[in-house]
């Protein structure tokens, strides 16, 4: 059985040629799935009656499982999708009073292992489908119109800063970006889709070639040796030709600058000097930083920078006319923040082998 949600509109096309039907008729059917929420083929009155019965026996439109939800009371929710195996991922909607986001997810864990990342510490399952990615905002688009009695767009904004590298599961990303930007189904503004990664360079490239959409890159260290020991993958992709990718996206990217991510780490990546270094660093790269106060979990070992040193060195970065900004946090009272999202499904298992490990070494269990 095909999962229809594994196709931008093209494959869909491609789908119904394969069943003998003509392209186009596939535009009416994505905009079932996706304008209308839709699963059931039956419901889809307006197709021929014999196309149904075809997507009948060879197709299913099939989303996630939801294992929990999470309200804040600030208006996050964080759903947590069981994918199988005893994987799961999260996705998090975060209301303001002028968009609505989507938080989705691209992988089951991570294989990039940064040191400050509940995601990373988790190690790495497996890359989501088409399907797994898609079906994150084609669920949440759709409860949220049902709960407000809402038939237009809610979500007018994704951003891939879930849990994964989606530069690293490029093939399945791609057809789900499409689809959120595809008028046919989510028409979300290029602008308003934000690919965020840790730096697989090769891949920015090949983003800007086939889907060029908003980029933000995890930065984190203004210095090699600093982002090697934050960041294992920059021992492969080091600054300097992260930088020169950066450059290399704008002129394909539908706006004019990256995103920096730099989150603030106690004592590891806040110091004064660490400020300058950044200026001097993305001193030629049209370019926003965004400070991310770090959200501690134990294994980390890590703190959150304090609020007057985040205020200082933005303040740097500011008089060397770099725009800055400082991430609110949300949804803190459901650990809906960047980096706290370890699905809780392997978290406990993980937890459950450390607990076994240190019953064996006889050390006194301390989380
Ligand atoms: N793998 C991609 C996207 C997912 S992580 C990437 O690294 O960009 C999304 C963002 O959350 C990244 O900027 C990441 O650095 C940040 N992040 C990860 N762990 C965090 C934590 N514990 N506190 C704050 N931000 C964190
Ligand atoms: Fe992976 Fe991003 Fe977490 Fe690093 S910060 S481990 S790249 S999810």
């Amino acid at each position: 059985m095909v999962n229809l949600l594994d196709f931008d509109l093209n494959g869909l096309a491609t789908f119904c040629e394969s069943l003998g039907e003509k392209r186009f008729r596939a535009v009416q059917l994505f905009r079932w799935i996706h304008q209308r929420g839709e699963s059931s083929f039956d419901a889809m009155t307006d197709l021929a009656k014999t196309f149904r019965q075809k997507l009948q026996s060879h197709a299913s439109i099939k989303g996630l499982t939801v294992i929990s939800e999470q309200r804040s009371s600030d208006g996050t929710i964080k759903w947590l999708f069981d994918v199988g195996d005893g994987n799961a991922v999260e996705s998090v909607y975060i209301p303001e009073d002028d968009r609505a986001t989507l938080c989705v997810s691209s992988q089951a864990g991570c294989a990039v292992g940064c040191r400050f990342c509940s995601t990373g510490h988790q190690g790495f399952s497996r890359n989501l489908t088409t399907a797994e990615i898609t079906a994150q905002l084609w669920f949440a688009e759709h409860l949220l119109r049902r709960e407000l009695g809402r038939d237009e767009r809610i979500i007018s904004n994704v951003v891939m800063m879930g849990m994964g590298e989606p530069l690293q599961n490029f093939s399945a990303l791609v057809p789900a970006l499409r689809t959120m930007l595809d008028d046919h189904a989510y028409g979300l503004s290029r602008r308003r889709v934000t690919v965020s990664t840790s730096g697989v360079v090769p891949m920015m490239e090949r983003l800007a070639q086939e889907c060029p959409v908003a980029l933000a890159v995890s930065l984190h260290a203004p210095n090699d040796s600093l982002r090697d020991s934050l960041v294992p993958l920059n021992r492969k992709y080091p600054l300097h030709e992260l930088l020169a990718a950066c450059s290399a996206y704008l002129p394909s990217a539908p706006r004019d600058f990256i995103t920096f991510e730099y989150c603030m780490l106690d004592g590891v990546n806040d110091t004064h000097e660490h400020a300058q270094e950044l200026v001097r660093l993305l001193k030629t790269t049209p370019c926003k930083l965004n400070l991310i106060p770090f959200n501690p979990f134990p294994a980390s070992g890590l703190l959150r920078s304090k609020a007057k040193t985040v205020q200082e060195f933005a303040k740097v970065l500011l008089d060397a006319g770099i725009v800055t900004t400082v991430r609110k946090t949300r949804g803190d009272d459901i650990d809906a923040a960047c980096g706290q999202l370890a699905g809780e499904v392997q978290d406990r298992t993980h937890v459950l082998r450390r607990i076994d490990k240190q019953r064996a070494t006889s050390t006194p269990i301390t989380e």
